[in-house]
């Protein structure tokens, strides 16, 4: 990072360029929110649950899906935030050459390989996407898709376990709620919802 005296200032640049890169992206889900709240909501997971000061990191949650999911090449994220956060977004982008089926294999088989930092915010970014599958699904999903998708993301979580208890445990606690409401929709668990809060 350039100038680490000034970390709000990086944070700050980071949501700026992925918010100009995923500026014509709305979120899948029924209520249709700015593909940004996503990323802002990994990295503040990865703060307030994991307790993840790392700039680094953090910045990397930021911008986690610039590459995957915009015209954004990597060389742009090492000119604008150094070649660590640079490698830490390549870590968690699919190869988009391949088939979507194969991707989802390997994020499995990849999770036991990636850093540490990565591996965090893998777990960060399903446990997002578990809870807007919960709460805010698309809205042409069936339940059968729900279902597949919390049991591949958990999947990709074992595979990237060992690196953030409370993060993990966090997971663990979205997935079961969420399993729980998609089984029982008339009742939804309250608690761990579309907020951040830690579960002890
Ligand atoms: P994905 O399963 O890849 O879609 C989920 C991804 O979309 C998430 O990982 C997330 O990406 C992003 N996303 C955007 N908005 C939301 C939201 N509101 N909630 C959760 N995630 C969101 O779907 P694809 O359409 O790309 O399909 C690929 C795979 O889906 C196929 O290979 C197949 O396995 C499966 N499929 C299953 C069907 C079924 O009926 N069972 C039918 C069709 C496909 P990010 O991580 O970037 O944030
Ligand atoms: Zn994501």
């Amino acid at each position: 990072m350039s100038d680490p005296l000034y970390p709000q200032v990086e944070l700050l640049r980071a949501v700026g360029f992925a918010a100009e890169r995923h500026r014509y992206q709305l979120r899948k889900g029924a209520d249709r929110t700015p593909y940004i709240n996503h990323p802002i909501a990994v990295a503040e997971l990865l703060a307030q649950v994991g307790g993840i000061s790392d700039l680094a990191t953090l910045a990397a949650a930021l911008l986690h899906d610039t590459v995957e999911d915009t015209k954004t090449e990597p060389d742009e994220i090492e000119d604008a935030f150094g070649v660590e956060v640079c490698d830490l977004v390549v870590e968690v982008t699919d190869d988009k050459r391949l088939p979507k089926a194969e991707r989802k294999r390997l994020q499995i088989v990849h999770g036991p390989h990636l850093s540490e930092r990565a591996r965090a915010i893998k777990i960060a970014d399903k446990t997002c996407n578990v809870r807007d599958i919960t709460h805010t699904p698309p809205s042409d999903w069936s339940m059968e898709r729900k279902i597949e998708y919390l049991d591949w993301a958990e999947k990709v979580v074992s595979a990237c376990r060992g690196v953030n208890q409370p993060l993990e445990r966090y997971f663990d606690e979205v997935l079961r709620r969420g399993r729980d409401e998609l089984e029982n929709p008339a009742a939804p668990a309250t608690g761990v919802g579309a907020m951040v809060v830690p579960v002890s």
